[in-house]
């Protein structure tokens, strides 16, 4: 790599959520029958005619506004020709000069730092079927994916490290699963990443010549793929050879970049506008509509956390990746308990029982309604119940979800030892058994507090007023020999 820098743009292909594909009325889902999800149009039958699906464009106008992209409100629908299996009607409809928005950027975190890359365009296209070839040479297709909305983000050639491209491609996943927008499956291929690489020498002003790798499945595969391809550039230049412009597949089995086809110019796709298709025409209102109905998006709920909230980067982070996660956050926090116990909670307990149980989010709050967990947290918070208590109830209350915390706290016999006298005499017990730990408080070491708090729990099987046996346990650590 030395001497050299990377030049690489991608191109995601999204496929969107709709109840229908984008120009007939067969159901847009995954995972059907082979060839069931067809009809005259999706089929290119002659004579069927496309009517454009008006929750299509919704989405695009969702996704163009999280990215900040300029929403052109007259777009134009363009065929582009070539012959394939899986394209039966021998083009695909796309958009090509006049495209559904340009511009935009999107920010995300890369070994420990910001970057920003910005986005040149966003178009609206269908999908095409998928070709699956047999062990004995032959090739079968399933046209159902064939007129699946998608729409391709296109960024400018702005990344430098293959790190960076999958950090980014991390992120664009989490934006369009946040507004709904695409379910970001990329082993169901709902969402795919092509790759435009090229290297040049450090300084050099002018891009050199670049390949396209397809079939990137995975954000692994686009890290990995950018990195063989970054080294087959460079030995070739560094041996005084010429890079041709030429499409590689990635072959995610065997690791490998196997070259597919010399790559044509886009004048061969003879793009044309679609004579079946008026312009696509929105106007403001719909736009303006749908960015007063639109969540915070990622960046604005952590710039929330970590400002308003005053929430480590570890929590800010973790809360703002899921809508749903961030959601319930914001309602335990609206229902009264403080942003910090929301977060503890949220990570700790509410991640734990996912985790175990193989619960989805929705599945856990229809439970646990954030309203309920939030009465529980601040009970724990005011000291009605430990925080070892608070466990056992949630635990009951995750299985149990037709009772309180109440009810529960009751069925437990759950009780605090509020007793400064017993409380003091179990502590005063603990600290001169430990005159190690002690010697090492008093030495300023005040991380022993946490250690003597353990025993105490532990000594009152998680019974005792942890803020009372706090003050009691620091008046005798700190107390004069
Ligand atoms: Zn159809």
């Amino acid at each position: 790599m030395s001497g050299y820098e990377l030049v690489v743009g991608l191109e995601i292909h999204a496929q969107l959520v709709t109840k229908t594909k984008a120009f007939c009325r067969c159901a847009n889902r995954y995972g059907a029958e082979p060839n069931t999800l067809v009809c005259p149009v999706c089929l290119g039958t002659p004579g069927a005619l496309p009517v454009f699906n008006r929750e299509v464009v919704a989405q695009a106008t969702r996704l163009a506004i999280a990215l900040g992209a300029d929403i052109h409100l007259h777009s134009r629908f363009d065929r582009k020709n070539y012959f394939y299996p899986d394209l039966p009607k021998g083009y695909q409809i796309s958009q090509f000069d006049h495209p559904f928005s340009t511009g935009g950027h999107l920010s995300f975190i890369v070994n420990g730092s910001t970057k920003s890359i910005n986005i040149t365009r966003a178009h609206l296209e269908e999908d095409a079927g998928k070709s699956m070839h047999l062990a004995d040479g032959s090739t079968i297709v399933d046209l159902n994916r064939c007129g699946v909305p998608l729409i391709e983000i296109v960024s400018e050639p702005e990344f430098r490290a293959a790190e960076e491209a999958g950090a980014y491609l991390s992120a664009m996943r989490e934006l369009l699963r946040f507004i709904g927008v695409c379910d970001g499956n990329m082993d169901e291929g709902s969402l795919r990443c092509d790759a435009n690489v090229s290297v040049r020498k450090i300084g050099e002003p002018e891009f050199r010549e670049r390949c396209e790798m397809k079939n990137l499945n995975s954000i692994r595969s686009v890290e990995r793929a950018i990195a063989a391809e970054t080294k087959r550039q460079i030995a070739i230049y560094e041996q005084g050879g010429v890079i041709h412009r030429q499409t590689l597949q990635w072959n995610e089995q065997e690791e490998r970049l196997i070259p597919m086809r010399v790559k044509e110019g886009s004048d061969d796709y003879r793009y044309f506008p679609e004579p079946d298709l008026p312009e696509l025409r929105i106007t403001q209102a719909f736009v303006d509509d749908i960015r007063a109905s639109m969540p915070m998006l990622p960046e604005q709920l952590r710039e929330k956390y970590s400002t308003t909230y005053k929430l480590n980067r570890e929590a800010v982070y973790y809360l703002a990746i899921d809508i749903r996660i961030s959601g319930y956050t914001d309602t335990l926090i609206e229902t009264g308990s403080t942003a910090q116990s929301a977060a503890k909670w949220v990570m700790g307990p509410v991640t734990r029982s996912l985790n175990e149980r193989g619960w989805s989010f929705d599945e856990f709050s229809r439970r646990v309604p954030a309203a309920t967990l939030s009465g529980l947290i601040q009970k724990t918070d005011r000291g009605d119940i430990t925080l070892g208590q608070a466990n056992a109830v949630f635990k009951a209350l995750i299985v149990k979800p037709e009772k309180s915390p109440d009810e529960i706290v009751a069925e437990l016999g759950i009780e605090v030892m509020r007793d400064e006298v017993k409380l003091g005499a179990i502590i005063s017990e603990i600290v001169s058994e430990h005159p190690e730990e002690l010697a090492k408080f008093r030495e300023g070491k005040t991380k022993m507090v946490g250690f003597f708090m353990g025993l105490v729990m532990q000594a009152t099987k998680g019974q005792a007023d942890a803020q009372l046996a706090k003050n009691v346990l620091m008046e005798l650590l700190e107390a004069k020999e």
